[in-house]
């Protein structure tokens, strides 16, 4: 299997050469070819089999240049040891709110609480394999903009990785309190944090320039270093990722809440669009599904988009109490052009260059219909995903984080919107506590803001009778390393004196 650029088809690599290298070198994103093909026999015969067995063989199915051997050894390095909490990395939770039947299906559960880690536990892991296939003897730089997430994700996956260097950005008022904490106490002697005056596009927009800056880039190469990328452009950030939906599917066939072949529906709280991209790649590889609802925050150009076609990027900013989904450029809806235009690099390169110039572009009418038939939308505001939290805590006893209510909230309109009954699998991105502040400002008939913010997680817990994550609760006596702020402008001078090359 090869892997081809979204900007042009032309420029094929291989597998581990695409997880290396991160981003084709004109800005496109790397695609496999094709996909693999699953029956319906393929899929119950994942019935019964343990997370580690249904990851292996996904992913073994996209890295023909990966042995079985060392796909075992990724695979339980990434979920094994005890890294993920309780018995099953992804579990689904059945939760019924009034009339309203979910399937939460929990991503949260390792080392930093988010979603994030079902990828960046097995990123590391590809990556160095990757790095000896393609015989480079380099150190790997990896630079990383997050809105909180996926930085403190990157951190706690690449420390003390041989051979990796890891630098974070992220928007220094656009993270949770917990969040910047979690980020400032990283331990780990290849990694180093930076907060930017800016929101994450601006975070994300120096990174992507970095990548490409030509002086940065010979100065790298002078000192035995090549840069590589943790973001979810990153292949071998998505194609872990594909894992859980096959998992959920087969978790629901194992418990009769689906027959085999039943359509699911799935919802996605969305940012860069990573994570419902591997949902729709999956679906493309014979999972049945019937519909992918995608749920945004105030910051709704996904909304616009599938509902009209245009992606229009000139709006305002806002930052949300979801702030891993405050994004007006979401990355990854390229590799989902190019999808469902048949592979067509000119159209999508075009699109891209029109985005990058006047911040918006719109597809033709037969991409559109294609898109429409398998994506919803919607999106919930602050105030909304407040109520939404409180509705499900009161109603279910489930108490969810702020990402996740989005979801919730964007379902439950689906539902009286259409009527459809379609059993249905929300993803849960984030651990309530990880947004302490507001999950219990929606709980708490007593809310005091001033609190400290540790002493609202453990209000948090008492209250609900909900125990507080143990990467959480070790916080507070972590030491904070990372005190550094820069302005947009200097992330290279960054970069270059804490690689030692200034
Ligand atoms: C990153 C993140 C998202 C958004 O995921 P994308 O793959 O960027 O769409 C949603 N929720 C949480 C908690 C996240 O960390």
């Amino acid at each position: 299997m090869k892997y081809q650029c979204t900007r042009d088809s032309s420029v094929t690599v291989t597998a581990s050469q695409a997880i290396v290298q991160g981003i084709a070198k004109n800005g496109g994103l790397f695609v496999p070819e094709t996909l693999p093909a699953y029956t319906l026999a393929d899929l119950t015969a994942m019935n019964g089999q343990s997370y580690f067995d249904r990851a292996a063989k996904v992913v073994s199915d996209f890295l023909p240049e990966f042995t079985p051997e060392e796909i075992e050894e990724c695979v339980q390095g990434a979920y094994g040891g005890g890294k993920f909490s309780g018995g099953h990395p992804a579990p689904v939770v059945a939760v019924k709110d009034g009339d309203c039947a979910m399937n939460i299906l929990e991503l949260w559960h390792g080392p930093t609480c988010a979603f994030k880690d079902m990828a960046l536990q097995l990123l590391p892991h590809l990556l160095t394999h990757s790095l000896r296939k393609t015989k480079c003897e380099k150190t790997a730089v990896i630079l990383v903009a997050t809105s909180g997430d996926t930085g403190k994700a990157a951190l706690e996956g690449f420390k003390d990785v041989k051979g990796t260097e890891m630098l974070v950005f992220y928007p220094e008022n656009g993270v949770s309190p917990m969040q910047k904490r979690q980020m400032n106490t990283q331990e780990g002697s290849n990694v180093s944090v930076c907060a930017i005056e800016g929101n994450f596009d601006d975070a994300q927009t120096g990174v992507k320039k970095l990548f490409v800056d030509p002086a940065i880039n010979e100065k790298l190469h002078a000192n035995g270093m090549l840069f590589s990328s943790a973001n979810s452009i990153n292949w071998g950030r998505l194609l872990p990722q594909i894992v859980y939906y096959v998992s959920a599917y087969s978790d629901l066939m194992e418990r009769g809440a689906i027959q085999p072949g039943d359509p699911i529906n799935v919802v996605v709280p969305t940012g860069n669009f990573g994570n419902i991209l591997a949902g729709y790649y999956a679906s493309k590889m014979g999972l049945p599904v019937n519909k992918f609802i995608c749920a945004s925050n105030s910051n709704n150009v996904l909304t616009d988009f599938l509902k009209t076609g245009e992606y229009n990027r000139n709006r305002d900013f806002h930052a949300t109490i979801s702030p891993s989904m405050d994004i007006l450029i979401s990355s990854n809806l390229e590799r989902l052009l190019y999808d469902v235009t048949g592979h067509d690099c000119k159209k999508v390169a075009g699109w891209m260059q029109e985005l990058s110039e006047k911040g918006c572009y719109k597809v033709d009418d037969e991409t559109f219909q294609k898109i429409s038939a398998v994506f919803d939308a919607g999106f919930c505001s602050d105030e909304d995903t407040k109520k939404t939290i409180r509705q499900v805590y009161d109603n279910a006893g489930y108490l969810c984080d702020t990402h996740t209510a989005v979801a919730v909230k964007v379902y439950e309109d689906y539902v009286a919107r259409t009527g459809d009954k379609t059993p249905t699998v929300i993803d849960s991105t984030a651990s309530p506590y990880k947004f302490a502040s507001s999950v219990l400002s929606a709980v708490d008939d007593q809310y005091d803001d001033k609190m400290d913010e540790f002493d609202k997680v453990e209000r948090l817990s008492k209250l609900t009778g909900t125990e507080v994550p143990a990467p959480i609760a070790g916080l507070k006596e972590k030491p904070v390393r990372f005190q550094n702020v820069c302005e947009k402008e200097q992330m290279g001078d960054v970069l270059l004196r804490l690689l030692g090359l200034a």
